[in-house]
């Protein structure tokens, strides 16, 4: 074999071909039929309806104009002398190139700035509609790590956590939005618009463009990056996340790190302070009249503060995280109020969140120290109880008897006890996406909603691997190359590691960084620089440049036409290195 193909494939195995290492794990797609036929409750609906509707523009002051309806986040346009300023940008070019023609057609004029409330997807992934040449893109200066930090090692979880909250497999007339919007289309989102900042900001940054002021204030909440928009020459706040018509998402169950509570309850405190006319959400409809915006910003900022306090004050008297979530609820006060509706976020989900967030997973249970392994545990449960038929024919009774609540507790352990990935397709899973299908019936939280179904159309269907990005190659040199090494020690084999002492060199040639990798103890190590005491003589060293290995790693180079152009050179034990780059996999 040409020495030249022979390091492409070992280099290529490293990187796992398709992208493997740091961005997208590409295993093929495939249909699943959509669940259908699930009708919503009539409040959901309802909710749809009202606090989302359909693709419009709203008139909300001189200046401002909403276009809503369209994507899940909406995107604002502020007229000023200069020519318009852009609030959120939309999910993908797909769905915002139809918003900026409708909301251009009212309000003809160059894009003079963009805004991002924060660095979510659906907030910026439009942005190359809206991103016409030199137009400056302003945000906070958190924005770009907390945007990677999404794209990190545990896509494949958040990818696959986040089409079950959406409900990728759901058809609209089971779930008619997401209760933030119209509900996402991954498909096209896969395929990102997105653009970095061109100006940040911690704190505070006035501006003032074509005369009209634009008070951007750091605000974090929804995210470590958040910011809100104040127009008070137009009595107008654009909240972005901070605020929308449904209790906040004060956990979500896509995954990420916890929510900065008290950072949440100061920003919504901030924007009390304004005393606003109009409060203009990212997401569900506005809200206006001085009175009522006060009102319902303090109830949401009460709302955080009561479920927070009350976590507290629980976990202090000792009880378990459970019964902490059981028993928050809110104050009756509180419980009507139209935007505290546990439409998107949910109080209980978020109890367990800041409990864990401020004590950890334990919660005083000592038998949570050293219990069985879940499949010894689910068995003895059954056992105890019956038998496995025994507390099946109890489940299907629970169904029949209109209690699916009970009849998934009791499926579960049916599954739990069955041996790995020898559940899915079988007669008594179809039984257990039963039960979660008529438990959704009775769920008017979207999250939660299609959450049920989608995992119940999974257990028919089996798994499907969530959309894989494809990479705007405009974004990808503000992507530090540790972040590459970092995601790719996570790929390791441990099976085809175990017992393998070895390293390998990287160096790159433009930036002068140099990184050694070394598996040990089953664990790639990364070390840049020097590398540490004990580390072995590298079996190889790989000279490039970082341009080359972020295109090489996200697959828009293959490591033969790189060596080709004299960009990628191997040097060393090539046959060792070969064996050295195959103890790593993709789709870890
Ligand atoms: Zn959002």
């Amino acid at each position: 074999m040409a020495r030249r193909t022979f390091v492409a494939l070992a280099v290529a195995a490293l990187l796992g071909l398709g992208g493997a290492v740091w961005w997208a794990v590409t295993p093929a797609r495939r249909s699943i039929p959509l669940v259908r036929g699930q009708a919503p409750p009539e409040s959901l609906q309802a909710h749809c309806d009202d606090a989302v509707g359909p693709p419009r523009i709203v008139a909300i002051s001189e200046r401002v104009r909403l276009a809503i309806g369209w994507d899940l986040a909406s995107t604002v346009l502020v007229r000023t002398d200069a020519g318009n300023v852009i609030v959120d940008v939309g999910m993908s070019p797909a769905r915002a190139a139809p918003v900026r023609e409708a909301l251009l057609r009212d309000s003809p004029g160059p894009i003079a700035a963009i805004v991002y409330t924060h660095s979510h997807i659906d907030h910026v992934g439009g942005a190359s509609v809206w991103a016409d040449d030199g137009v400056p893109i302003w945000a906070t200066d958190a924005f770009t790590d907390h945007f990677i930090k999404q794209y990190g090692a545990f896509r494949l979880a958040e990818g696959r956590r986040g089409a079950a909250q959406f409900g990728e497999h759901v058809s609209e007339d089971s779930l008619p939005c997401s209760a933030l919007g119209r509900r996402p289309d991954l498909a096209a989102a896969a395929a990102t618009g997105a653009r970095f900042p061109t100006h940040t900001f911690s704190g505070a940054q006035d501006l003032e463009i074509g005369g009209v002021r634009i008070h951007l204030r750091e605000a974090h909440g929804e995210t470590h990056d958040q910011l809100f928009v104040h127009l008070p020459d137009e009595g107008v706040l654009l909240a972005g996340d901070n605020f929308y018509r449904s209790f906040p998402n004060l956990y979500t169950l896509r995954g990420t790190s916890p929510r900065p509570i008290d950072a949440w309850i100061a920003s919504l405190d901030a924007m009390r302070r304004l005393a606003p006319e109009h409060l203009v959400p990212s997401h569900t409809a506005p809200l206006s009249g001085r009175e009522q915006v006060a009102a319902a910003l303090t109830r949401y900022r009460d709302a955080i503060q009561w479920v927070r306090d009350r976590v507290i004050q629980l976990a202090n008297a000792g009880r378990s995280v459970d019964q902490i979530a059981a028993d928050v609820g809110l104050p009756p006060a509180l419980a009507g109020a139209p935007e505290l509706a546990e439409r998107y976020g949910q109080v209980d989900w978020s109890a367990r969140a800041i409990y864990d967030e401020r004590l950890g997973w334990f919660d005083e249970r000592p038998e949570r120290l050293y219990p069985h392994a879940p499949r010894e545990r689910a068995r003895r449960f059954l056992d105890a109880m019956g038998g496995g038929e025994a507390v099946r024919a109890r489940a299907r009774e629970a169904v029949a008897g209109g209690d699916p609540r009970w009849a998934v507790e009791l499926y579960s352990l049916l599954r739990d006890a069955a041996p790995e990935d020898m559940f899915q397709g079988t007669p008594i899973a179809g039984e257990l996406a039963a039960a979660l299908d008529a438990l959704a019936l009775e769920v008017g939280n979207t999250n939660g909603r299609a959450y049920l179904l989608e995992t119940g159309q999974r257990l028919r269907h089996g798994d499907v691997p969530p959309p894989a990005p494809t990479i705007d190659p405009a974004f990808l040199d503000v992507l530090p190359i540790s972040h590459f090494f970092a995601v790719m020690a996570t790929r390791l084999d441990p099976e085809l590691a175990a017992g393998v002492h070895e390293s390998a060199r990287f160096e790159f040639t433009d930036t002068g960084e140099r990184f050694t990798v070394t598996i040990r103890h089953g664990i790639a190590e990364v070390v840049a620089g020097e590398p540490l005491p004990g580390t072995p003589e590298p079996l190889a060293q790989v000279t490039t440049t970082t341009a080359t290995w972020r295109r090489l790693a996200t697959d828009l180079t293959h490591p033969v036409a790189a060596i080709a152009a004299g960009e990628l050179d191997v040097a060393g034990d090539l046959l060792g290195f070969r064996r050295f780059t195959g103890r790593f996999r993709r789709g870890l």
